[in-house]
């Protein structure tokens, strides 16, 4: 019997190795989507040039990031790439409590986490089209030291392994049909039945429509 979710909002993951282009991806998607918000993280890396504090993450010290952990604030954490990254509980809870989609551009760890606590999540894999891609856009970054791009690289194999668990798939080859694919995964969410009777919820008592009489 499926529960109807007194909320319209959907929880979207969205997961990559570093360099799939994932970020690019879902701020198109963002940009052209209303509706969806993205979690900004908090994370205990420096920021890089051109990141802004409370815009891509809240960058925090290592210290506050346990104390936080400790407190229970965060969904999910995870070490990454040597630092720790963590999504805010309470933000989630406010954008869906509003209604609101949601995406976190977490990674497969966190992913797994969120799944266990939401199972309706969305969880979307992006995929460079090739390894040779993927080195070549880490490289062409330009953005962090040749030490760190290849521990990305190293790391990029590992995080690709976990593709299966997710539901999505999309192939980062050519960007507008990314988009356009990672857009139809949104939309499609937003048909489901339990999304369509919390947003039209008058219509459907119209028509007579009760989740728990089907
Ligand atoms: P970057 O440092 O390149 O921005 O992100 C490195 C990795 O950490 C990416 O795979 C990114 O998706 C992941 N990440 C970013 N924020 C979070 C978070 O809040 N939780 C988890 N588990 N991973 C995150």
């Amino acid at each position: 019997m499926p529960q109807v979710n007194k909320h319209a909002g959907s929880l979207f993951i969205v997961a990559a190795p570093s360099g799939a282009g994932k970020s690019s991806l879902v701020n198109a998607l963002l940009a052209k989507e209303s509706g969806i918000r993205l979690s900004i993280s908090f994370t205990t890396r420096e920021p890089r040039p051109g990141e802004e504090n409370g815009r891509e993450y809240h960058f925090i010290s290592v210290g506050d990031f346990l104390e936080r952990q400790r407190h229970g604030d965060f969904l999910e954490f995870a070490e990454v790439h040597g630092n720790y990254y963590g999504t805010s509980r309470t933000q989630i809870a406010e954008y869906m409590r509003a209604g609101t989609d949601v995406l976190l551009e977490i990674d497969w760890q966190g992913a797994l986490q969120v799944k266990k606590q939401f199972p309706d999540a969305v969880s979307i894999f992006i995929l460079p089209p090739s390894i040779d891609a993927l080195e070549q856009r880490l490289n062409k970054r330009g953005q962090d030291s040749q030490q760190v791009i290849t521990r990305r690289l190293l790391a990029a194999g590992g995080e690709i392994a976990h593709a299966p668990e997710f539901e999505y798939v999309i192939i980062n080859q050519e960007f507008a049909l990314a988009l356009s694919e990672l857009t139809a995964v949104v939309q499609a969410t937003r048909c489901r039945f339990n999304q369509q009777a919390a947003r039209s919820s008058s219509l459907f008592a119209q028509f007579g429509i009760h989740a728990n009489t089907i």
